[in-house]
């Protein structure tokens, strides 16, 4: 699939390269991203100043703001259904406990974060994400700021 990448920390490392279509694993789902927008974090990252790929790999994909539509689910997923939209939230804790509606306020280093820090993200024709972390938003196309055909 096709992917916008960096090399984290290394400047002007942006491309667009063929990454391996991710697969769901349990309590997952396969995301086709809608949208995705591009902030100052985004900025930084292509300069250099910061983000790490997931372990062991290269490259980070870029993306950590997106709109998406559901496109397989992982085993044991129920909260969101095929062809549902959802916005994907960005972080997810690795030995942050704080309650899910607070992980805004996790210490640095207690968490990753989609497109930023370990976990790959949206800027790409496919993404997973664990399901507890989307949030589903409305399916007419007017609810979205662009659709599929521009
Ligand atoms: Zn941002």
């Amino acid at each position: 699939m096709k992917a916008v990448t960096v090399i984290p920390l290394v400047k002007d490392s942006l491309a667009l390269r063929d990454m391996p279509k991710p697969s769901p694993k349990r309590g997952q789902v396969l995301l086709g991203p809608i949208e995705v927008g591009v902030c100052g974090t985004d900025k930084d990252i292509i300069e250099g100043r910061y983000g790490a790929p997931p372990p062991g790999e290269e490259y980070l994909i870029l993306g950590h703001e997106a709109v998406a539509e559901v496109i397989e689910l992982g085993d044991g997923v129920d909260n969101v259904g095929v062809g549902d939209i959802v916005v994907p939230t960005v972080r997810r804790p690795t030995t942050c406990t704080l309650p899910i509606t607070e992980l805004d306020y996790c210490p640095r280093g207690t968490y990753a974060e989609h497109g930023i820090w370990y976990l790959h993200g949206f800027a790409a024709e496919f993404a997973v994400t664990d399901s507890q972390y989307l949030v589903k938003v409305p399916k007419e196309p007017s609810m979205l700021p662009y659709s599929r055909s521009h």
